[in-house]
């Protein structure tokens, strides 16, 4: 049997309300981006199946497999959703709340709500871009770079995400989170030259993007944009010492030598 699915009737501007057809918007919606002011867009859904009790079935979302856009066989899934919610009196007193419950959302695969929206998003590129090889983009914040990237490596796909340039310079945790998994963390500095940088790669992908190793700017068509990189891979670029490890065989007799003065170095 054909699992039944959500499909939108709209897409609607959050901020204007202004509404679309349902057609793929990367930039979002149009009227707002060419006030300065992107905004993303949402889907409408006129008449969606609704929930049967008793119908329900497997844990976390994969359980409203009849109310999201994508077949549950094809659901990009690292086992996301069904995240516990949390009594919390004392907290709900603050506020003057008889009851105050908290959905610990932190209980998701990587750590964040957004693997909800991680696991659709990426489910619907792996369906519409079957065969060709697709590469998964992010420009949005770190948890977000940090989701994309794990549910794009669960279904396979190559994945790009554009961190604040600081994050790049100095190394971080969200760097390791995302290349722990295969995707590629590419450090731009400012939001907006990451949005733009990103929306520019998805309209034109054969034009060249430029890095400047030396200078740390990435350069595409007109537009000069700072960019990251961590010290240490900086100057393995400019020095073309990538091999550390090689460095010491090759040196074996000076390496022996050197480790033998060392105190700390046994067995080496
Ligand atoms: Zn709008």
């Amino acid at each position: 049997m054909l699992e039944p699915v959500a499909v939108p009737s709209a897409l609607e501007c959050l901020r204007c309300s202004r509404r679309y057809p349902v057609v793929a918007m990367p930039g979002g919606c149009q009227t707002c981006s060419a006030e300065g002011t992107p905004s993303n867009v949402r889907p409408v859904y006129s008449r969606a199946p609704s929930l049967k009790p008793g119908k329900l079935s497997g844990a976390g979302m994969i359980r409203y497999a009849g109310q999201l856009p994508v077949p549950r066989d094809r659901l990009v899934s690292l086992g996301e959703g069904g995240t516990p919610l949390i009594s919390v009196p004392s907290l709900g007193r603050e506020f003057g709340l008889r009851r105050m419950m908290i959905k610990d959302e932190r209980l998701n695969p990587t750590g964040s709500w957004r693997d909800r929206y991680a696991s659709l998003a990426v489910s619907s590129v792996a369906i519409e871009h079957e065969e060709a090889g697709v590469t998964v983009a992010c420009a949005g914040d770190e948890a977000l770079c940090v989701s994309v990237a794990a549910y794009a490596a669960r279904a396979g796909l190559r994945s790009v995400s554009l961190v604040d340039g600081g994050l790049a310079e100095n190394g971080s945790r969200v760097i390791d989170a995302i290349e722990g998994v295969g995707g590629r963390a590419v450090g731009v500095s400012g939001s907006d030259a990451r949005w733009a940088l990103l929306a520019d790669a998805e309209r034109d992908p054969a034009a060249a993007t430029v890095v400047d190793i030396q200078a740390l700017t990435v350069t595409r068509k007109d537009r000069t944009i700072r960019a990251g990189l961590p010290k240490s891979v900086q100057e393995a670029f400019l020095s073309g010492d990538w091999d550390a490890t090689g460095q010491l065989l090759s040196a074996g007799a000076e390496t022996q030598a050197v480790a033998a003065r060392l105190p700390y170095v046994r067995g080496f």
